[in-house]
Parts: C-alpha cells; sequence; structure tokens
C-alpha cells in the first residue's frame, strides 16, 4: 500500500491580546514613515480602517502595510500606509 502524503495548510490565526493598560505610555512613530506618523495598536487601526481584524493581519502578511512588534507582542499598525491601501 502506498502511503499518501497529505500536506496541510495551516493557516495561523492571529490572537486577540488582552490589553492590560490600553496604549502604550510612549506612542512609536512609524519605521518606514519616520516621526510624525503614529502606530496605533491592531484592534485600533481595524476599528478606525472599518477593515476587521482578519483583514488587516492579511494587509500585515502581505506587506501592505507598515507595522511593529512590541517587545509585549502587541502588533501596532501604521495609520497612514493603511490609508493607501
Ligand atoms: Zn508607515
Amino acid at each position: 500500500m502506498k502511503k499518501r502524503r497529505r500536506t496541510e495548510i495551516t493557516i495561523e490565526t492571529c490572537e486577540v491580546r488582552q490589553i492590560r493598560s490600553g496604549l502604550p505610555a510612549e506612542p512609536l512613530p512609524c519605521p518606514s514613515c519616520g516621526p510624525g506618523v503614529q502606530l496605533v495598536p491592531a484592534e485600533e487601526a481595524a476599528r478606525r480602517s472599518q477593515l476587521g481584524l482578519r483583514q488587516l493581519f492579511r494587509l500585515v502578511e502581505a506587506g501592505h502595510v507598515h507595522f511593529v512588534k512590541t517587545s509585549e507582542g502587541q502588533l501596532l499598525i501604521c495609520l497612514d500606509s493603511l490609508r493607501e491601501v
């Protein structure tokens, strides 16, 4: 009997973390746009862009929007790049 190899594609779904104390104390500038462009938490960006988190993560994974991952594992999105999508 031949063994059949099955390739499974697992889609990683980002866990929505509970934000402990809201926004970061210091707003981080976007590394691509420079200072003056503020990064907001993914949840906030999803709400403002009315895209929804899933679609937002898709854009992040595709590299269409600028983002920064903090040491705490929080995903921060550049609103300026999101507007251009
Ligand atoms: Zn940016």
